[in-house]
């Protein structure tokens, strides 16, 4: 079969029109309601043969799993996508951003590149390879999951799968503008809590200053030295302290003081390890410091996630896209975290991030996808499934 023929059932217009139908479900998370969204997902692929799978999460959340069966003889292709969007914020829309409006060749809306536009791509791209009838030696699974910008139950989920373990390769259509993204960097995120003794403002000898105890730690805490290999891909773990609450009043001195740190972690780094060190260097604060105590929690954690370039479906997924699409795809920096995140650790399973759409748009106002984009993406989903599942 030529690729072409498969191509020929990728229309550009059909997916533009399955994405503004996609903005059109208010999957904002929280609270995610993406049923409704996974089920027309589900409806469109029911009638090509696909056998479908709900993984319920609670009444108005679920997550797909759609398969095109093969013959068992090599690991399932999966093509993956979240439906949930971030909330739209207070304004700057000057598009509706549940509309989906189509406009100058793109369309409009929140969730359209992170990423109803990319979900599109790949429905659109698994139709087509079942209207080709082309056989197949693998299932090609198409997942639409529920909850990545929260907690990415639906990616966990899918993970506990016991048929997870077979599965060859997971493509994310992740906003990438069609590069091809093997590494992200861990998510990281510790409080820190410092302890004191209330006293009234006008006698702070009688009491211990939360909020100074914290100017201690935090002094401390910028010259700490935390191991870690930079990375040709990502460059160098950072480390920022984004938010300080303490005190309640102008005239009591504080009991308590908290920051938040926000930490992107390099693949190689054991996330166990690095709370391991924090934890040692507060307990040497407070040996060194008077009066001093101090906790820490970790609020949120994700690990870093690599694939080799050199795994087989890399070079496969690279080579069919130069073949059947005509391009070289750069290997860039995913500068957010994906379901690789949850995929990669669970399942060792290679995990590839491309999709159509610029990440600087995701979470923005105005956000829209380029349709050229879409369409493009579909091409390389299908030429990479006909090369892995054939
Ligand atoms: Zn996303």
């Amino acid at each position: 079969m030529d690729i072409k023929d498969i191509f020929a059932n990728i229309s550009a217009e059909e997916i533009a029109q399955l994405t503004r139908d996609l903005v059109r479900f208010d999957t904002t998370n929280p609270p995610g309601n993406e049923r409704q969204a996974i089920e027309f997902v589900a409806e469109i692929l029911k009638p090509f043969g696909f056998e479908l799978r709900f993984i319920e999460h609670d009444p108005q959340r679920s997550t797909l799993l759609a398969r095109l069966k093969g013959k068992g003889e090599r690991g399932a292709l999966v093509l993956n996508g979240h439906v949930d969007v971030v909330p739209v914020g207070s304004g700057g829309w000057d598009y509706p951003p549940f509309e989906g409006i189509i406009e100058n060749g793109k369309v409009w809306g929140r969730g359209s590149a992170d990423m109803k536009g990319g979900l599109a791509a790949m429905i659109v791209a698994a139709k087509a390879i079942a209207q080709s009838k082309i056989p197949l030696k693998g299932d090609l699974l198409l997942t639409a999951t529920a909850g990545e910008e929260v907690n990415m139950m639906g990616a966990r989920s899918l993970a506990e799968l016991p048929e997870a373990k077979h599965w060859q390769a997971v493509i994310i259509s992740e906003p990438t503008s069609n590069r091809l993204g093997l590494a992200e960097r861990g998510v990281f995120w510790p409080e820190i809590t410092t302890y004191g003794k209330t006293a009234h403002g006008s006698t702070p000898e009688l009491g211990i200053n939360a909020v100074m105890m914290m100017v201690k730690v935090l002094t401390e805490f910028e010259k700490l030295e935390i191991p870690f290999q930079p990375h040709p891909v990502l460059g160098n773990l950072t480390r920022s302290v984004n938010t300080i609450q303490g005190g309640v009043k102008v005239n009591v001195i504080p009991d308590q003081c908290a920051v938040m740190v926000d930490m992107r972690t390099l693949p190689g780094q054991d996330h166990s390890a690095l709370l391991q060190q924090l934890n040692d260097f507060l307990s040497g604060l407070e040996r060194e410091i008077p009066n001093l105590k101090a906790s820490i929690r970790l609020t949120y954690d994700l690990p870093p996630a690599e694939t080799s370039q050199e795994a087989a479906p890399v070079q496969q997924f690279l080579s069919a896209a130069k073949k059947a699409c005509g391009i070289e795809i750069p290997i860039v920096k995913i500068p957010f975290a994906t379901e690789a995140a949850i995929f990669v650790p669970a399942l060792s399973v290679p995990t590839l991030i491309l999709g159509p759409g610029d990440a600087a748009l995701a979470h923005q106002p105005n956000e829209f996808i380029e349709i050229a984009a879409m369409e493009k993406a579909a091409q390389i989903y299908a030429a990479a499934a006909v090369e892995m599942l054939s």
